[in-house]
């Protein structure tokens, strides 16, 4: 068996056309869906990434605006700017890059990020709401562009052994949440997990997010599974690769995502699909609807 290579590009792709629909439609009424991104400091990757959500936004229609900060900033001056954009009507998504300098504390300056504008879905507030299936939150960006993966190509979720390796707030606990709302059966394993191989040869669906690459190799994959792959790691050669060594994998599995080129290009295209959902959301309360629209 060769699995079939999953073209993430495709599939952001095609969710930009469906999203740029409805930022058109918001444009009719006469609302311009807003990102503020803040960046501190001057990590060369975050740039990288601010650099891709900044693209992302003018090519399907939503303004977008960077706040800069050096890397000594204080606190209060963050959390000061992150209170202007939670009042500034033109701005429906605020998000801060992360990593932060070490002396910036990731929690207070998320919690700061009035929850109806927390594209990155890191709030509390909808950690919380992904615990308990709550509808009206935003998913973090990188497990939501997984399960976008999933229903795109139409492989069914329920009942399905999946195995998440990997157990971070961003993409393994989150991811993990998703998918036992989709009434899979999910394990998740981490760093202290032992004979990982154990659980990964039963997943039909295994998602890996560890930053190991090579971490999974094909005697730990069952035939026929779903392999998504979203480590990136930078190899000593400068190549880039996932956590899954893709060329043995893909001759046992049905699916893989290659890396780069499979879960990456999701991520920052659901930060966008949030931002619209935030949009949308904002509008809807503000003609009074009280059936808003849901992602
Ligand atoms: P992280 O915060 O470092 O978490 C890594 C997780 O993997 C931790 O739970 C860790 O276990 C676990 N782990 C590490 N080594 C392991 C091993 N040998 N066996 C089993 N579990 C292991 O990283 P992250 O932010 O979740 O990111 C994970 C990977 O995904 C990274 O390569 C990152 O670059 C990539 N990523 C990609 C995207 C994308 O858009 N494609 C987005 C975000 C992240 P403990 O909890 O026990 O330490």
């Amino acid at each position: 068996m060769t699995a079939k290579i999953i073209d993430g590009n495709a599939v952001a792709r095609h969710v930009r056309s469906e999203w740029k629909k409805r930022v058109e439609t918001l444009k009719s009424r006469g609302v311009i869906p807003g990102l503020a991104v803040i960046i501190i400091g001057d990590n060369p990757a975050s740039r990288v990434y601010v650099r891709n959500k900044v693209k992302a936004c003018a090519e399907v229609g939503l303004q977008s605006e960077v706040h800069e900060f050096p890397a000594n900033v204080a606190p209060e001056a963050v959390i000061r700017r992150i209170r202007e954009l939670n009042q500034n009507s033109a701005i429906h998504g605020v998000l801060v890059q992360l990593p932060l300098p070490p002396h910036l504390e990731p929690r207070s300056l998320l919690g700061e990020i009035a929850v109806d504008k927390d594209v990155d879905g890191f709030h509390l507030y909808n950690v919380g709401g992904l615990v308990v299936g709550e509808n009206n939150i935003f998913p973090p960006c990188t497990p939501y562009g997984v399960q976008c993966i999933l229903e795109y190509e139409k492989i069914p979720v329920e009942g399905q052994n999946v195995v998440v390796v990997g157990a971070s707030n961003i993409v393994g606990k989150p991811m993990a949440l998703m998918l036992m709302a989709k009434e899979a059966t999910v394990s998740i394993c981490h760093i202290k997990t032992r004979d990982l191989a154990q659980y990964t040869i039963l997943a039909d669906i295994l998602v890996v997010a560890a930053g190991c690459p090579n971490l999974i190799t094909a005697p730990m994959v069952k035939r026929g599974a779903v392999v998504i792959d979203v480590g990136i790691n930078r190899l000593p050669d400068g190549r880039l690769a996932g956590d899954v060594d893709f060329e043995r994998v893909k001759e046992k599995a049905a699916y893989i995502t290659p890396v780069p080129g499979g879960v990456g290009p999701m991520t920052v295209t659901m930060l966008i699909c949030n931002t619209v959902a935030a949009a949308e959301r904002k509008a809807a309360k503000n003609a009074g609807n009280k059936n808003p629209v849901t992602v």
